[in-house]
């Protein structure tokens, strides 16, 4: 009988350089920018696989077996003057995505009530508008943030777009807010792709004046939009330079209206070989897998922790469902992660942090990362 088993080669050299790279991360050491760009050229699976495994390594020895969770509220849907091209909410294109003005204390309430119980670290609050300047806007948004603080159920972040002024950073802070979400998309190169009404210097702008204020930053981007490997890892590169604590991979999920409605689907490996790469070259950050897991990852969904995400957003995204919070509460349970992250904080991100999953022990960075 013929056999249709098809042999294939496995390449030697790729295997001890990606072991080297991988355990020169877990020394406390950092990869170069071409170091980093043959890992996001890996094609052969048994070298992806390879990578995952070095990925996965250093998730577990710089976070421990913590994962945080965070969910988001859209507190103003649609209707938004940006021309984003993957974004169902641009007034740019046509939709059918829900439009509505900033809402009330109640569903925002409800909103942490709902992450509180299923042990979600964190709601943003998002608002589909180009950003925020002083004023009354302002005012509202401040009360719904020392609202939530104030209710004690979750940490208050937020993602409001661009911020005109050093004033309007330093007034979110004092409302209670601690983390911001501001994507840079892309990388510089690519980023015009993306958008044409700001910048990527109007967004690196509004980081700077959410990090003067003390706020920590959410900041990370979206693939397959079209960019190439070289752009994800330049934006990675720059997720390091601005120091982003919790960096979002987001995948795109085509939406029908959009420019990106027909880009083509990345593959699952694909996928988990960035979040890999991202692990490698930003191993004290949150990697958080957010939009466009279910539909792009499918039943390789629980593979993200192997390839070293720390986070992941759950419960449904601003126009896209996501599978129940429930299903991936099972999921990191038969993983044997923990979502009890509020402990663990960002202390471990702090200068002189040892990187362990503590957070608190006062070993050397370079002791602690070599366990
Ligand atoms: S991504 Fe944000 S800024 Fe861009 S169109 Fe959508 S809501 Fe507006």
């Amino acid at each position: 009988m013929l056999s249709t088993m098809t042999v294939k080669q496995v390449d030697a050299n790729n295997h001890a350089r990606i072991a080297e790279l991988g355990q020169r991360v877990l020394n406390g050491g950092e990869l170069s920018r071409e170091a980093a760009f043959f890992l996001f050229n890996l094609e052969k699976s048994a070298d992806i696989y390879d990578l995952l495994s070095w990925a996965n390594r250093v998730r577990e020895s710089f976070k421990g077996n913590k994962i945080h969770l965070c969910s988001i509220v859209n507190a103003k849907a649609g209707a938004c003057s940006e021309n984003c091209s993957f974004c169902a909410q641009s007034s740019f294109y046509q939709t059918g995505s829900p439009k509505y003005g900033f809402v009330d204390p109640e569903p925002v309430a409800e909103a942490a009530n709902e992450a509180n119980k299923n042990g979600v670290t964190a709601v943003g609050l998002v608002a589909a508008w180009k950003g925020l300047n002083d004023g009354p806007m302002l005012n509202e948004v401040c009360a719904r943030i020392t609202e939530m603080k104030a209710g004690g159920k979750t940490r208050p972040d937020a993602s409001l777009g661009i911020i005109k002024n050093q004033k309007v950073a330093d007034r979110l802070k004092a409302a209670g807010l601690e983390c911001y979400g501001h994507n840079l998309e892309s990388s510089r190169r690519f980023f015009p792709n993306t958008c044409t009404t700001h910048t990527f210097d109007d967004r690196l702008q509004t980081i700077g004046y959410l990090k003067k204020a003390g706020i920590k930053i959410c900041s990370g981007g979206i693939i397959g939009m079209g960019e190439t490997r070289e752009d994800r890892c330049d934006l990675a590169f720059t997720l390091k330079e601005i120091g982003a604590n919790v960096v979002p991979v987001n995948i795109l999920n085509p939406i029908p209206g959009t420019p990106f409605a027909k880009n083509p689907p990345l593959q699952p490996l694909e996928i988990l070989k960035t979040i890999a790469c991202f692990r490698l070259i930003l191993p004290r950050q949150e990697i958080m897998v957010a939009g466009g897991r279910t539909v792009n990852l499918r039943d390789m969904q629980s593979m993200v922790f192997m390839a070293g995400a720390s986070a992941l957003m759950v419960g449904n995204y601003l126009t896209t469902l996501n599978q129940p919070v429930e299903k991936d509460l099972q999921m990191l349970k038969d993983l044997g992660l923990d979502p009890n992250w509020d402990s663990h904080g960002f202390t471990d991100q702090e200068e002189g942090g040892c990187g362990c999953a503590s957070g608190k022990c006062e070993e050397e960075p370079q002791m602690a990362a070599t366990r």
